[in-house]
This record gives C-alpha cells, sequence and structure tokens, in this order.
C-alpha cells in the first residue's frame, strides 16, 4: 500500500477564501498546505482582462453555472447563478466591484453573538488585505496583496450618472468604503494597470514558489472523511483516479456558498432527513447545513441612449475590436479595463431604512438577456440590488454523486419588506435617470417602459426581469444558536478537525458586494487557524 500522503492543512477550494488562506497559512514555513480545486489554473486571457467579466458569465470551463430552482415570487423562473471554478474561484469572473459594506452589517454579525466580528475587530484585516492606489490612511491598506484602483478611463456616461444623483438630492461620495456609505460616486474595483487582481494573481501567485504548498487543479474533492467525530482527510477526484489525502491538523472547506454545505452533506454532515434520503450515513445531525441561503436580488432597467458612446457601439464591428485589442495592449486603456458596473448610488429607498438599502448602478451596456448578445443601439442598464433582504432559501444536495449541481433555493422576494424596499429603490434608480445630466443622453426607457407607473406594475416586473447580483452567503452561517454550523472561530459546531471559511459563515449578506467581505474572512480565518495552531 503506498503511504497517504499527509499535510498539516487542506484548503477545498482555491477562490477568493481560499487563495488567501493557501497565503496565510504557509508565510512562516511551519505548515504544509494542500489547496485543491476542482477547477483550472486561470491561464485563459479573459480571465484577466477586466470585461472578460462579460464572456465567463457561460463559459463552462471557468463557471460552474448553476441556475436557481424556479423561484416562486419571480414569475417561477430559474435565475442564472454562475460561480467561478477556476484558480481565485468568484473572484476570477466577478464584476470587480470593491465595495465592502457598511460598519452596521459587521457590528450586527458581532450582536448575534459572534465575538471578533464588529466593524472595529473586521477593519484591520480590510486593511491588511488591500493594496489602494488612493495610498493607506485610517480605512484603507496601501500594500496588501489585493489591487483597488480608480477607473482607468472616466466615461462621461458614468460622470453624468453621478451628476443626475446630485440633482435628485443625493450626497457625492468619493469613497463608498470610507465613513458614510450613502450618496453617489464612482467605484473602485479590483484590478492593477488595468488587469483583473483575483486572489490567484494577488494572494496565491506570490506564494506558489514556496515549497510547503501543493496546488492540484481539476481536482474535485467528493468527500470529507471523518475519525469519529473528527475531520482526518479528504478523497479528491481527478480525472478517473480517485485518490486520499490526509491532514494532520485540519480540513479547511472553502468552496463557496454552494458548494461548502454540498460537500458537508455529502460528507454526512447536515439534516438528517435529508442525508438519510440519500443513503449517506450521518457524522453529525447539523439541519443549518445549507439552510439560510441569502442573495442580492436586482431590478434591471434598460434604456436606449442617444448617441453611439455606450459599450453596445464599442464592441460592434471588427474595426472596433481591433482598436479597443490594440489600445489595451499597449496602454491597458480603453474599454476592455471597463468593470460590470461604473457608477452608482446608495439610497435609503424604504422610508424605515436607517441606512441605504439600496444600491443604484449604472452598466454602461445593454441586452436582452445576462451574459447574451449586447442591443444592435447605444444602450445601457440600471440595476437597483436589494441590500439587506430578509428572505432566505437553502442549499440541499440532490443526490450522493458530488458530480450533480444541489438544488439551490434563495427565495427571492419572499417577504413583503423585501417586495417594498425593491419597489422603491427601482423608483429611485428610474429617478436618477430622468434627472437633467442623465436625460439628455436618453432616448426612451426600454423596459419596463414608461408605461410602467404604478407600483403593482413595478414589481411584477422586477418579479419577471429581475435577477440576482451573485452574492450568496449564509449556507453555513457562523453563530451560537442551534441552527448555526460554525462557531465565531469558523470551526464546524460539534466536530473537530474541521472548520468553513469562505462567504457561506456570514450571518447575513453585506450591504455591498461579497469578494472584499470575503478576502477579509480569509484573512481573519487564516488568523485563527494560525492562534489555534500554536
Ligand atoms: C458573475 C459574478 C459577479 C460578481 N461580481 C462581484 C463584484 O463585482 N464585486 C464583488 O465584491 N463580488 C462579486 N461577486 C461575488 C464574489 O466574487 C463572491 O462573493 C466571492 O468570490 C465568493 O468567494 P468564496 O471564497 O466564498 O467562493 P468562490 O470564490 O466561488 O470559491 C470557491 C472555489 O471552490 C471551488 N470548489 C467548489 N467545490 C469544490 C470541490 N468540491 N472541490 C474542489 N474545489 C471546489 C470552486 O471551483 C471555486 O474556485 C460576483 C460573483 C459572480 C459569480
Amino acid at each position: 500500500m503506498p503511504e497517504i500522503e499527509t499535510y498539516d492543512f487542506i484548503v477545498v477550494g482555491a477562490g477568493s477564501a481560499g487563495c488567501v488562506l493557501a497565503n496565510r497559512l504557509t508565510t512562516s514555513g511551519r505548515y504544509r498546505v494542500l489547496l485543491l480545486e476542482a477547477g483550472p489554473a486561470d491561464r485563459n486571457l479573459w480571465l484577466q482582462i477586466p470585461l472578460g467579466y462579460g464572456k465567463l458569465f457561460t463559459d463552462r470551463r471557468h463557471n460552474w453555472c448553476y441556475a436557481t430552482e424556479p423561484q416562486p415570487q419571480c414569475a417561477g423562473r430559474e435565475v442564472i447563478a454562475p460561480r467561478g471554478k477556476v484558480l481565485g474561484g468568484s473572484s476570477s469572473i466577478n464584476g470587480l466591484i470593491y465595495i465592502r459594506g457598511q460598519a452596521e452589517d459587521f457590528n450586527l454579525w458581532r450582536q448575534l453573538g459572534n465575538a471578533g466580528w464588529g466593524y472595529d475587530d473586521v477593519l484591520p484585516y480590510f486593511r491588511k488585505s488591500e493594496a489602494n492606489e488612493r495610498g493607506a490612511d485610517a480605512l484603507h491598506g496601501g500594500d496588501g496583496p489585493l489591487a483597488v484602483s480608480n477607473a482607468r478611463d472616466l466615461h462621461p456616461l458614468a460622470l453624468a450618472y453621478v451628476e443626475a444623483a446630485q440633482q435628485c438630492g443625493y450626497p457625492r461620495n468619493a469613497d463608498f468604503n470610507g465613513a458614510t456609505q450613502e450618496g453617489a460616486g464612482l467605484y473602485q474595483t479590483t484590478m492593477r494597470d488595468g488587469v483583473r487582481c483575483s486572489t490567484a494573481t494577488g494572494y496565491l501567485k506570490p506564494a506558489r514558489r514556496r515549497a510547503n504548498l501543493r496546488v492540484v487543479t481539476d481536482a474535485l474533492t467528493t468527500l470529507i472523511l471523518f475519525d469519529g467525530r473528527r475531520g482526518t482527510g479528504i478523497e479528491y477526484r481527478r480525472g478517473d483516479e480517485t485518490r486520499t489525502v490526509r491532514a494532520s491538523r485540519e480540513i479547511i472547506v472553502s468552496s463557496g456558498a454552494f458548494n461548502s454545505p454540498q460537500l458537508l452533506q455529502l460528507s454526512g454532515v447536515g439534516p438528517a432527513p435529508l442525508l438519510q434520503s440519500f443513503g449517506i450515513p450521518i457524522v453529525a445531525d447539523m439541519p443549518g447545513v445549507g439552510d439560510g441561503l441569502n442573495d442580492h436580488y436586482a431590478g434591471r432597467i434598460l434604456l436606449r441612449c442617444r448617441d453611439p458612446i455606450t459599450l453596445n457601439d464599442a464592441v460592434r464591428g471588427w474595426g472596433g475590436k481591433i482598436s479597443a485589442a490594440a489600445r489595451y495592449a499597449f496602454s491597458r486603456r480603453g474599454y476592455l479595463t471597463t468593470a460590470a458596473i461604473s457608477a452608482g448610488c446608495f439610497v435609503r429607498a424604504h422610508p424605515l431604512s436607517e441606512t441605504p438599502d439600496s444600491q443604484c448602478s449604472i452598466a454602461l451596456y445593454s441586452g436582452d438577456s445576462i451574459g447574451g448578445t449586447l442591443h444592435a443601439f447605444p444602450g445601457i442598464t440600471g440595476v437597483c440590488t436589494l441590500l439587506r433582504p430578509e428572505s432566505r432559501g437553502y442549499v440541499r444536495i440532490t443526490s450522493s454523486d458530488p458530480r450533480q449541481a444541489p438544488a439551490i433555493n434563495p427565495n427571492y422576494l419572499a417577504t413583503e419588506r423585501d417586495r417594498e424596499t425593491i419597489v422603491a429603490g427601482v423608483k429611485a434608480l428610474r429617478r436618477i435617470f430622468r434627472a437633467p445630466a442623465m436625460a439628455r443622453h436618453i432616448a426612451e426607457e426600454i423596459e419596463p417602459g414608461a408605461a410602467c407607473d404604478k407600483d403593482d406594475e413595478l414589481l411584477d416586473f422586477i418579479r419577471r426581469r429581475g435577477s440576482t447580483t451573485y452574492h450568496p452567503v449564509s449556507t453555513c452561517r457562523m453563530g451560537q444558536d442551534a441552527r448555526a454550523v460554525t462557531d465565531e472561530r469558523l470551526r464546524v459546531r460539534g466536530l473537530s478537525g474541521l472548520r468553513v471559511i469562505d462567504a457561506s459563515i456570514m450571518p447575513a449578506v453585506v450591504s455591498g458586494n461579497t469578494n472584499a467581505a470575503t478576502i477579509m474572512i480569509g484573512e481573519k480565518g487564516a488568523d485563527l487557524v494560525l492562534a489555534d495552531a500554536t
């Protein structure tokens, strides 16, 4: 029998959190770490070019391309649910927007019983991760692994949007990650000199030459192995081969909000009736595993512009493509450096909200479907994200076969408050597009169209045409109650040798975009692991 390979730590999933862990756990040289990733290396050029985002939506080589179950409150539709499947995980295919969330989000996490997760506690980890091109200050880091940049080229429509929001009475905000989130401004993005900075680029690349780190790609972890209630190793599949590896200290599951609960359930950690229905032997009956899925739903309006200055126009025809490629190759400038959304306004839309509840943004392109062909005319999209959805759903295995996608049900718009808030938010978004600075660029609102004016009509439109902004969390929720999956040190409750460290541990989704907060979780998680290892 060949000897089974043993590492101090095994990290399952090389995404936003997993790459941070691989870097931080190998820094001292004291520990041997194995990082397993189901997807390939991040060699494809579109993973490096910011606008590649649009190409990666439907690219099955680098994206799990999941879809939700039919959503009862969204006209029974299945909503697309992309996830990165590549080194860097979703940070390699995401929209690059750098928004951490509100201080109140993290203070809520602490109030729920999670000592060490208030805003003052997590701020040092945001700073540690960040290399903001504006430099370091009390709220920002200047020399971390994650590059954060201003927009390379200021687009007239993005500037007009900010001006229009100010005309609606919203304050100008030069830093959405600063003292306050409210107001209108331009987004900062996770790129350096016009090239995407995923966690594979920022964290993994510098660590790869370390002798104590081994990275295996195209390796699907299929099972966590237990000795009683202690996690001792894993099985993974690479091609036709199944391999076993052991962890002398810990197994860290960082497979994201859909796949982390899936792997736990497949391994016997989850709701007993679900596991029994697939004949999976139970290690720990934990009803909370996969429960509580919380995600950002968004209403999207489509507008036709007067002048051919949108991305729809830039990408049309070979002449434009060739000159953009040349510009990018020589100067790393031009529309290929454009992030998914360019400018935004954080708004308190619902009368009962004390902090912004809606993120109203402009995207410089339009199309009939997300990730589909762009319109053949100048167009833009207005996006209103419901920042603190009350609605909760679940992730559940549908088979004992690890290659089968789990059932994903975010249960969008399940509560009255969610429905009221998103209608109020989309109304605020439309007001901005109708303010003078923006209105002079708009020929017409194509969807839902000016005739759609009443609240119930607007809600019907949002149900039929809305989508996610790809921020699923909370399926292995950190907490102190009986349904919580991890404790505040991210250890799986009631078991040993096993943690979950990724977006799935968030008690609730942050009021922003989730990449920055997940990287913070990776940073803090690494500190917790190292502190417990000594
Ligand atoms: C299309 C899209 C756009 C987005 N836009 C933004 C944005 O603009 N700004 C922002 O802040 N956030 C954005 N997000 C969200 C953000 O990127 C995610 O919240 C974050 O990356 C989640 O990190 P994670 O570590 O939890 O999971 P992931 O980064 O998804 O990493 C999980 C990794 O685990 C691997 N894995 C899964 N199962 C297994 C297994 N069994 N064995 C081995 N490996 C496995 C996966 O392949 C993946 O690489 C976007 C996400 C998407 C998909």
